[in-house]
C-alpha cells in the first residue's frame, strides 16, 4: 500500500459531524484529511434533513392552496407532480452540496474519494493507499433500520427510498410515531393520502412532553391520519398491490406501501473498529464528554455516539473536537439542551426537560409549568393554527425546558434554546420585549404568565 503524508487529523465520514470537524480543523491550522465513500454532505444533506423538508414545504403549500379559500383567495390544487416536487428538492441540495464542495476545498482540506478502512489508531486504508493522521475522527453515521425478517424491498421501504418515489402513496403504513414517520405521515396527509401510523409505545411523538404527543394526536385526527399506539408489528407480507401487516394483538393493516421509521442504527459494522480495539455499544461508539473514545486520539462524532441523531448535533461535536484536538478547551455540550424540532404539520419544537423528566429529576413540588395557548397569539391566529407553549421551570429557579407545538413553531426554538441553555429565570425573561404581532410573542407571553404576570391570558 501506499503511504502519504501524515495529516493532523484524518476524518472518516464526511456528514454532519465529519465535515464540521473538518472544516473547523482547517480554520484552525490543521493540516486534515476527510474521507468519504459516497458524497460529502452525508444523510442530512442528501437522504435526510434537506431533502424532506423541501418536500415538506411542497406539503405546506399544498394545504395552503387546499385552504385558501378560508382566506379569500379562491385557488384550485389541481394535482401534485411528484417529478416536479423531487425536481425542487433535487434543486435545493444540489445547490448546497455545490457550496458545501466549495468551502471543503476552499478550507484546504484534502479530500479523498472512497471507502476507508481502519487499520490502527492512526491509520485509515482508502483504496491502495494508507492515511495517516496524529489524530483520528470517526464519523461514519448511520443507516435507516428495519425489523427482523422484514426486508425492505418493493412496497417495504426506509426514508431512503420514499424520499424518491415518482408516485404518491394513497393509502401508506408508517411504522413508527416517531420524527421520521410524523414527517412522513404529514407529507403524505397533505399530499391527499389516508396514512395510517403503527407505533409500539403509547403515544406519538414518545420523546416528547405528553402534552405535546396528545395535541399532535387530536391534530393528525383532524388531518385524516390514523394511528395505532401500544401495538407491535407481528409480521409483514406483500404482493404486487399492497403491503399487509398483521400486528400482535391480531388486527392487520393493508396499504400500497409500508414506511419502516423505527430508528437508525450506527454505521459501524465492517469499517476496522472491532479491529483496533474500539470499545462498542451495540454497534455505538461511546465516548467522554469530550468525545474521545476508549483509544488515544481516536474521537468519535454524530450519530454513531449514543445520544440523539440529529444533525446540528453532529455539527457541534464536530467543531468541540476539532478545537480539542487544537489544544483549545471548549464546554462539554450537554444532550439535553440541543434543539429538536419534528417538521410535520403543525411543528413539534422543543429543548431541555419535559414535565415528566424534570420532576423525576428535581421531585414532583418541585416543578413549575404553564401553558400558553396559541389562541391568544394574534399572528397564530392570522396563520390559522392551534397550539401551545409550555414552560417547565424550578419552582424559584431557572428555565428546565420549552415545549411547542403550531405551524411554523419550529422557527421559535432558537429563542427557546438561548432561555434554557442560558438557564435564564422566568423573571428575567418577562421583561424582554417580543415584537408584536409575531408567533414569538406566545414565548414572552408564557414567560409572562410563569412569572406572575400573564397578559393576554386568564391568571
Ligand atoms: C429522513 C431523515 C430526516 C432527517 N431530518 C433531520 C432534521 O430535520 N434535522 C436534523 O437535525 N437531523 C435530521 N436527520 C438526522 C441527520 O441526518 C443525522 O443526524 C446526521 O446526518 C448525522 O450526521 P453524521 O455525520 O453522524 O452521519 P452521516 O450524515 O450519516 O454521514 C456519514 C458519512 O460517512 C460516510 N461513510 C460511512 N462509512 C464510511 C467509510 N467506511 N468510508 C468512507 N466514508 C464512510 C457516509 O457515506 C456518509 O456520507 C434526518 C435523518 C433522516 C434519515
Amino acid at each position: 500500500m501506499a503511504e502519504s503524508a501524515v495529516y493532523d487529523v484524518v476524518i472518516l465520514g464526511a456528514g454532519s459531524g465529519g465535515y464540521a470537524a473538518a472544516l473547523r480543523a482547517a480554520q484552525l491550522g490543521l493540516n486534515v484529511a476527510l474521507i468519504e465513500a459516497d458524497k460529502v454532505g452525508g444523510t442530512c444533506l442528501h437522504r435526510g434533513c434537506i431533502p424532506t423538508k423541501a418536500m415538506l414545504h411542497s406539503a405546506e403549500i399544498a394545504d395552503q392552496i387546499r385552504e385558501s379559500a378560508k382566506y379569500g383567495v379562491h385557488s384550485q390544487l389541481n394535482g401534485i407532480d411528484m417529478g416536479a416536487v423531487n425536481a425542487f428538492k433535487q434543486g435545493v441540495i444540489d445547490r448546497l452540496y455545490k457550496g458545501l464542495q466549495g468551502l471543503v476545498s476552499g478550507r484546504g482540506v484534502h479530500l479523498i474519494q472512497g471507502r476507508g478502512e481502519v487499520q490502527s489508531n492512526t491509520r485509515i486504508s482508502v483504496g491502495g493507499e494508507v492515511v495517516e493522521g496524529h489524530h483520528l475522527v470517526l464519523g461514519t453515521g448511520s443507516y435507516a433500520r428495519s425489523l427482523p425478517g422484514v426486508s425492505v424491498e418493493g412496497r417495504v421501504m426506509t426514508s431512503d427510498q420514499a424520499l424518491n418515489l415518482d408516485w404518491i402513496p394513497q393509502n401508506p403504513i408508517v411504522l413508527g410515531g416517531g420524527v421520521i414517520g410524523l414527517e412522513f405521515a404529514s407529507l403524505w396527509a397533505s399530499f391527499g393520502a389516508k396514512p395510517v401510523i403503527v407505533e409500539a409505545l403509547d403515544h406519538l411523538a414518545p420523546n416528547e412532553d405528553l402534552t405535546v404527543s396528545k395535541l399532535i394526536e387530536r391534530s393528525f385526527r383532524r388531518r385524516g391520519i390514523g394511528f395505532n399506539l401500544g401495538v407491535k408489528v407481528a409480521d409483514v407480507s406483500q404482493d404486487d398491490h399492497q403491503v399487509t401487516i398483521r400486528l400482535e394483538n391480531g388486527d392487520a393493516l393493508s396499504g400500497d406501501a409500508l414506511l419502516v421509521a423505527v430508528g437508525r442504527g450506527p454505521n459501524t459494522a465492517g469499517v476496522g473498529f472491532e479491529r483496533i480495539g474500539l470499545d462498542m455499544d451495540r454497534g455505538f461508539v461511546p465516548t467522554d464528554e469530550q468525545l474521545r473514545t476508549n483509544l488515544d486520539r481516536v474521537w468519535a462524532v454524530g450519530d454513531i455516539v449514543p445520544g440523539l441523531q440529529l444533525a446540528h448535533r453532529g455539527f457541534a461535536q464536530g467543531i468541540a473536537v476539532a478545537e480539542r484536538i487544537a489544544g483549545m478547551t471548549p464546554a462539554p455540550l450537554v444532550e439535553s439542551g440541543i434543539p429538536r424540532v419534528t417538521y410535520c404539520e403543525p411543528e413539534i419544537a422543543s429543548v431541555g426537560l419535559t414535565e415528566a423528566a424534570a420532576k423525576s429529576a428535581h421531585g414532583e413540588d418541585a416543578i413549575e409549568t404553564v401553558e400558553y395557548n396559541l389562541a391568544g397569539n394574534g399572528k397564530s391566529q392570522v396563520l390559522g393554527t392551534q397550539g401551545f407553549v409550555k414552560l417547565v421551570r424550578l419552582a424559584g429557579g431557572p428555565t428546565l425546558g420549552v415545549h411547542m407545538v403550531g405551524t411554523r413553531i419550529g422557527e421559535l426554538v432558537g429563542e427557546a434554546q438561548l432561555i434554557v441553555n442560558w438557564e435564564a429565570y422566568p423573571e428575567d425573561v418577562a421583561e424582554l420585549i417580543h415584537a408584536h404581532p409575531t408567533q414569538d410573542e406566545a414565548i414572552g407571553e408564557a414567560f409572562l404568565a410563569l412569572a406572575g404576570k400573564p397578559l393576554h391570558a386568564h391568571a
